[in-house]
């Protein structure tokens, strides 16, 4: 590392693709003060993950941009599953049960953008971290900037969302296990003409391959598949191929916008966090593009870290609440990379009659069942994941309960006690701890001991949330319940304040200027 003079900054994010700008915008929220580095020269110029699933746009609204991003992209509504001519199985996508948001089609550079413009802090463009020392007591980054100068900076927290080739996780020493499905794709978006429906994710099975094929906002038609051996410079033939050998006479591809090749790789880091070093998104997980979990999940690393990383950094919680970042999202990544690697082996790599014959079998099932909208959609659609084995889930429910400590809150339409109503995840879309419940009484002088961390809000129970007429649940900021336990046993829920999440004896009373809460929107 070079002797430059060093700048001090409480967290440096590096990387400003989807997973590095959520997380700075997240942060902003907290007021964390921040700053956002990024080799490229602006928001990526490929369209990449086209999929905004249900949790991400919850995301997005707690950051103000879910109705952008809706209004940037086109709703999905079926998903079409083909043998040939021959239907097997059409999902309806757009009746995701349990949430407001809908899966929408959306381009990553366009989600990229929302992102970037809604940022009260620059996206430093055109600055690549090249040095990294991560072993002393702080991590120190060496930075060339846009006019060729360098500048060292120590934070308090490095964030690496610097993708898959992720240089901090490499500086870091972090393994990224797994392996790359040995098998070359093309993907692009093309210009093409056909009488294929919008707002449609196809899937066209042949007896080697597949073809995917979807329509973008704009126009232009996503189209991917394996092609057997590297393409050297992929091109809108590539593309005709794909359709021609899997869908044939449905699409003519008349250009393309871009076309790339890639294998697809599964893989997961052994841990997410190094000391001071905390990595997420690409950088520690990846996964086959098919159901697109890549960029969504990656969202949701931002969403469970950054107010964990707030805290800490404000002084409100101890530093092993970071910890347990790690635990949650790996547990995440590694059933992400199951599901996707079932999907992989039994829907696209099904190469035998009789693996075909499997596949027909499951779809139709899934298809007369309506399984796959019930069960799979919503596992999918991310929300689903559940925090249940993490050491910061606290207190106890009944298995199915849908308020069990770890499972993302139900969003349902709730009475206040005042009379009036609001829905539960924008309730809670705070920057501090939501203690939900219909009995507050006992709780008023915790909630004023922590007010800096925690706020009560009093609601009249009922249906999902019947068990508040006695219970209180704390509600992290990520919308996830972390205890859940009787409102008169004060002195249970403090011991998981101050144990599990780590809160601090004394913390500061104030909010800094900057953070909201979830009034605010
Ligand atoms: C062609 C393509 C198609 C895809 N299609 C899909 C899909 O259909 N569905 C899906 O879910 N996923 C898809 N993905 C995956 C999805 O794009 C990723 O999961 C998502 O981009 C992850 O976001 P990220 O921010 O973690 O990483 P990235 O988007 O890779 O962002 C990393 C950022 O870090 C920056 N960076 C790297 N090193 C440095 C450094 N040393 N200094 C400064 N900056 C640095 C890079 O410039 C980049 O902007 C696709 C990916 C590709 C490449």
């Amino acid at each position: 590392m070079t002797t430059n003079p060093v700048t001090h900054i409480p967290v440096l994010v590096i990387g400003a693709g989807p997973t590095g700008l959520a997380t700075a915008a997240l942060l902003r929220r907290h007021g964390v003060e921040v700053r956002l580095v990024d080799r490229a020269i602006g928001t990526s110029v490929q369209s990449k993950a086209n999929l905004l699933w249900c949790r991400t746009l919850e995301v997005l609204d707690e950051l103000g941009l879910a109705t952008a991003a809706q209004e940037a992209g086109d709703p999905l509504v079926e998903g079409r599953y083909s043998a040939g001519a021959k239907r097997l199985a059409t999902v309806r996508t757009n009746a995701v049960p349990g949430t407001r948001f809908q899966p929408t089609i959306v381009q990553q550079n366009t989600t990229e953008r929302i992102l970037a413009g809604a940022l009260d802090v620059p996206v430093e463009w055109g600055t690549e971290a090249l040095e990294f020392a991560v072993d002393g007591e702080r991590p120190e980054v060496l930075l060339r900037r846009p006019d060729g100068g360098t500048e060292r900076v120590r934070a308090e927290y490095l964030v690496a969302c610097d993708g898959m080739r992720s240089r901090v996780r490499a500086a870091a020493g972090v393994e990224f296990e797994g392996e790359a499905i040995d098998e070359d794709f093309v993907l692009g978006d093309a210009e093409v003409s056909t009488d294929l429906e919008r707002n449609t994710a196809y899937q066209f099975f042949g007896t080697d391959g597949f073809l995917i094929a979807s329509q973008l906002p704009g126009g232009l038609w996503r189209l991917a598949g394996p092609v057997g051996k590297p393409v050297e410079s992929p091109g809108p033939a590539d593309l005709q191929h794909l359709v021609d050998k899997y869908a044939p006479g449905t699409i003519t591809v008349t250009g393309a916008a871009w076309v790339d090749s890639f294998r697809i790789s599964q893989r997961v880091s052994p841990g997410f966090q190094r000391g001071r070093v905390l990595l997420a998104g690409d950088a520690v997980h990846v996964h086959s593009p098919a159901a697109g979990q890549g960029l969504n999940s990656s969202i949701q690393d931002a969403h469970n870290l950054a107010w964990k990383l707030a805290f800490v950094v404000r002084g409100l919680a101890g530093p092993r609440l970071l910890e347990t970042y790690g635990h949650e999202r790996k547990e995440v990544a590694e059933a992400i990379r199951r599901v996707t690697r079932m999907q992989a082996k039994m829907w696209f790599m099904a190469r035998t009659p009789l693996a075909r014959l499997r596949r027909t079998a499951m779809l139709r099932l899934l298809d007369r069942t309506g399984a796959f909208e019930r069960k799979l959609l919503p596992r999918l659609a991310q929300l689903t994941i559940d925090y249940a084995s993490s050491p910061l889930t606290g207190g106890a429910a009944p298995r199915k309960d849908p308020l069990r400590p770890g499972l993302r809150l139900p969003d349902v339409e709730v009475t206040l006690a005042d009379g009036d109503r609001a829905w539960t995840l924008a309730l809670c879309a705070d920057t501090r701890l939501t203690l939900l419940t219909a009995a507050p009484g006992a709780l008023d002088a915790l909630a004023a001991r922590y007010s800096a961390a925690v706020v009560l809000r009093p609601v009249v129970a009922g249906g999902p949330l019947a068990p508040l007429a006695t219970d209180v649940v704390a509600v992290r900021p990520d919308g996830h319940v972390g205890y859940r336990g009787p409102a008169t046993d004060v002195a249970a829920l403090e011991r998981w304040l101050t144990g599990p999440l780590a809160l601090t004896a004394s913390i500061p009373t104030s909010i800094p200027a900057g953070a909201h809460d979830a009034t605010d929107h």
